[in-house]
């Protein structure tokens, strides 16, 4: 399928259906690979059970083929990972990049700013006590090139904290998982929306814990409703009936600043695809960090300020 070493993925949390702002995220890492006539995989990202919606990893993938997005090879499911995850946790926690914490949710969030001081550093935590593990960081700063944000820098100690790979309730924390399988999957270039652009420098610390190779990024756009809430299963974003629609295709790809000619809002999911693949422009979303939508999904504002998007604070 690949005639290039490109290699991009879709990577949805199975917490609800796809809705029209995960649809965004897909369609714009597909155009971005099929245009390269890269590959593009989908990753059901399942660590978080109390979070999972039954039902739903199943639900969003009928959906991404009723929008005509096919992905290539299998499905990775991260619930196949674990074994990866605890060698990957073992292996930080033997290097000396990683620490037991026995510091509670609670106890983290009425330190300044709610990031974390580090407190149980050199506490000792053993194996045994309730605890969650985390990555040691410092005050360098950290940066890199985001295709469409530009330079993003954060000192990791001061911005965030040390961050949790293992929590109290053992489960994986979303970071490890992410860079792990990225890894993994020979993803070759990260496309997400703005509101995971914290993470990332995160991601980029870890994969040099771990001497993993760096990929490059994309954070684009995300789609707000008119309060400024970005569309996302928490906020009640309608499903998308899972046969998928010319219409909305239409939309999504007007959201993602491609101009596509009026006739096309017509034509069926097939024929859009392949007029985006062929006139895709990453470009286009340079600097754009969210849209507001009415409830019939045309833009009535677009904005540049990134520090305004609420980032996902994934567990
Ligand atoms: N699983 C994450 C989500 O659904 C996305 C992870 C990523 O793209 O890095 O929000």
């Amino acid at each position: 399928m690949s005639d290039t070493n490109y290699v991009g993925r879709f990577a949805p949390s199975p917490t609800g259906p796809l809705h029209f702002g995960s649809l965004i995220a897909a369609l714009a890492g597909y155009l971005e690979a099929r245009s390269q006539g890269g590959t593009w995989l989908v990753r059901i990202e399942d660590i978080d059970p109390p979070r999972e919606v039954p039902g739903s990893a199943d639900s969003i993938l009928r959906a991404l083929e009723g929008f005509g997005l096919t992905w290539d090879g299998t499905v990775l499911y991260q619930s196949k990972r674990l074994d990866a995850y605890r060698a990957a946790v073992a292996g930080l926690l033997a290097a000396g990049h990683a620490y037991r914490c026995r510091c509670t949710r609670r106890v983290v969030n009425q330190q300044p700013g709610g990031i974390y001081g580090g407190q149980c550093r050199s506490a000792g935590v053993t194996a045994g006590e309730e605890s969650s593990v985390r990555v040691l960081t410092n005050q360098l700063p950290l940066a890199f090139e985001d295709a469409l944000q530009g330079q993003i820098v954060q000192r990791l100690e001061l911005d965030v904290g040390d961050y949790v790979v293992q929590r109290r309730d053992r489960l994986f924390a979303y970071q490890l998982a992410v860079t792990l399988d990225d890894d993994y999957q020979g993803v070759t270039e990260i496309v997400r929306g703005c509101d995971l652009l914290d993470s990332t420098p995160r991601q980029i610390h870890l994969r040099g814990l771990l001497g993993l190779s760096q990929p490059a990024y994309a954070h684009h756009l995300v789609a707000l409703d008119q309060s400024g809430q970005k569309l996302s299963k928490g906020t009640g974003a309608a499903a998308l009936a899972p046969k998928g629609s010319a219409s909305v295709l239409f939309q999504a790809l007007e959201v993602l600043c491609q101009i596509p000619p009026p006739d096309l809002r017509l034509e069926p999911v097939s024929d859009q695809l392949i007029w985006a693949i062929k006139n895709w422009d990453i470009s286009r979303l340079q600097k754009i960090s969210s849209v507001k939508l009415d409830e019939d999904r045309n833009v009535v504002q677009t904005l540049h300020d990134r520090l305004a998007i609420p980032q996902i604070q994934p567990q």
